[in-house]
């Protein structure tokens, strides 16, 4: 059995990512979704947050045949151990720009040192995902812009819901 392992701060998830978990489904029999606890990035909601809210979105999202087939981890520190640690002999990344390349071609390296039997997997972003950013999202999001063309609806829901809290300068009046 083919797993592989998909790691990431989904911070939050976008329709990019789950775009990627999608097709790579489609190549290996299993994908573990992991989720960085500890980003270097403030993060928007906590680690086990994160990964609640994309296993709402991978069953609601995909078909029940693909969904099936992707867990969602959290995990702390090298991605080489956790893939280790899930049985993954894969790690998948997705690719949008130019821009991208250069850091994930070093990360790819840098692991491939750390573990030569762990190899890593790209995939192209879909064109229409390729301006997407996680941060980009938070962006929108803080300033009460629209979101739900570029998030799951369990990430719009869930901005929406905490969007008071989170971003207000003040305490509730009334
Ligand atoms: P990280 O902090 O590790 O970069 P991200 O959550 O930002 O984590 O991204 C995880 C992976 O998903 C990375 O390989 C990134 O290039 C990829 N990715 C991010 N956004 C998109 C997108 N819109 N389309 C395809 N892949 C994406």
């Amino acid at each position: 059995m083919s797993v592989a392992l998909y790691p990431g701060s989904f911070d939050p998830i976008t329709f990019g990512h789950l775009d990627i978990v999608r097709r790579a489904a489609r190549v290996f029999d299993r994908v573990v979704v992991a989720v960085l606890q500890n980003t270097a990035k403030t993060p928007l909601m906590a680690g086990d947050d994160r990964a609640d809210v994309i296993r709402l979105a991978v069953d609601q999202e995909l078909p029940p045949d693909v969904a099936r087939r992707v867990s969602i981890v959290w995990f702390d520190g090298l991605t080489v151990e956790a893939a280790r640690h899930h049985g993954a002999d894969f790690v998948v990344r997705g690719l949008r720009a130019v821009s991208d390349f250069e850091s994930e071609l070093q990360m790819a390296h840098f692991n491939r040192k750390l573990a030569p039997a762990i190899d890593t997997v790209f995939f192209m972003t879909a064109l229409e995902y390729a301006y997407l950013s996680s941060s980009l999202v938070k962006e929108i999001a803080r300033f009460g812009g629209d979101v739900r063309g570029m998030v799951p609806a369990a990430v719009a829901d869930r901005l929406e819901a905490t969007a008071d809290r989170d971003w207000s300068t003040g305490p509730a009046v009334g």
